[in-house]
């Protein structure tokens, strides 16, 4: 889009800040260095990470997008920015689990890493202060976080998200173990928003099983970055 200028900041989260523009349905994306993990309990700042991310992300919303799903990504706009539509979003987080790890290991008592078939999906609320608890679609229909046609949008796009991701992952070599998707809507339509980059999902190396995503930072495992970027060239994104 021409003529696109950045306006104020409207919303600073923990990773990425939101900036109006001079267009109404559009806000400029800026994605940050900062880094966090167990409800922001535990912030880093690690240097280039933005960059990676903003990247990581394009890469991954352009080939949803040729996969025949709607996102908010316009265009990037420079090495940390990029144009997205501007979206109601619903305060829901939409996981879909391949392999089993993280929380899903504590609550339901599972081994890391046995497979989940068919994969599962669960909906989890947008709230720090309460630490992301679990919800049904019954809750986000009951307290209007979202209607039944979009509860059922929300389910049916993020397995599509699976479908199209597991073999994008898997013909470069790694497993998409998990990940966390948003959506938002955009005049009557849901769009998946948000971002997909390594901070919200988890990726093993397919031969090795060696972590190639945030639990490098959530379990100090070092290289957050640099693992960010070999999973960024394996997919041909940078
Ligand atoms: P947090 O997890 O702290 O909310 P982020 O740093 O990821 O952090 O912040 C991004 C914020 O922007 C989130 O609240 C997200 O729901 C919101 N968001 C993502 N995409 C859009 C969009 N297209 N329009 C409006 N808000 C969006
Ligand atoms: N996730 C996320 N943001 C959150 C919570 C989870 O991006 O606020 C992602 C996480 O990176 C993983 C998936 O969602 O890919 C499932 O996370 P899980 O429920 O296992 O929670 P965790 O133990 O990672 O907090």
């Amino acid at each position: 889009m021409k003529n696109i200028k950045k306006g104020e900041l409207i919303t600073t989260g923990k990773a990425k800040s939101l900036y109006e523009t001079n267009e109404d349905d559009f806000l400029i994306m800026h994605y940050r260095d900062d880094t966090s993990a167990f409800d922001g309990k535990k912030i880093e700042s690690l240097e280039g990470k933005g960059t990676i991310n903003n990247k990581f992300n394009a890469f991954i919303m352009e080939y949803l997008e040729s996969e025949s799903i709607s996102t908010h990504f316009v265009e990037l706009l420079n090495e940390t920015d990029s144009l997205v539509k501007r979206l109601d979003m619903a305060p829901v987080e939409c996981v879909v689990r391949n392999v089993a790890a993280g929380s899903i290991c504590k609550r339901l008592g599972l081994e890391e890493g046995i497979d989940i078939n068919p994969p599962t999906f669960e909906f989890f609320y947008k709230d720090d202060a309460l630490g992301d608890p679990m919800i049904n679609e019954y809750h986000i229909k009951s307290f209007g976080w979202a209607t039944e046609e979009q509860v059922k949008q929300m389910q049916i796009q993020t397995f599509e998200v699976n479908n199209a991701l597991k073999k994008l992952f898997s013909d470069a070599g790694m497993i998409l173990v998990d990940y966390k998707l948003e959506f938002g809507d955009y005049k009557g339509k849901l769009l998946l928003g948000d971002e997909f980059t390594p901070d919200g999902c988890r990726v093993w190396d397919e031969e090795t099983r060696e972590k190639l995503d945030k639990d490098r930072f959530r379990q100090g495992l070092g290289d957050v970055v640099e693992s960010y970027q070999i999973m960024a060239k394996r997919l041909g994104v940078i």
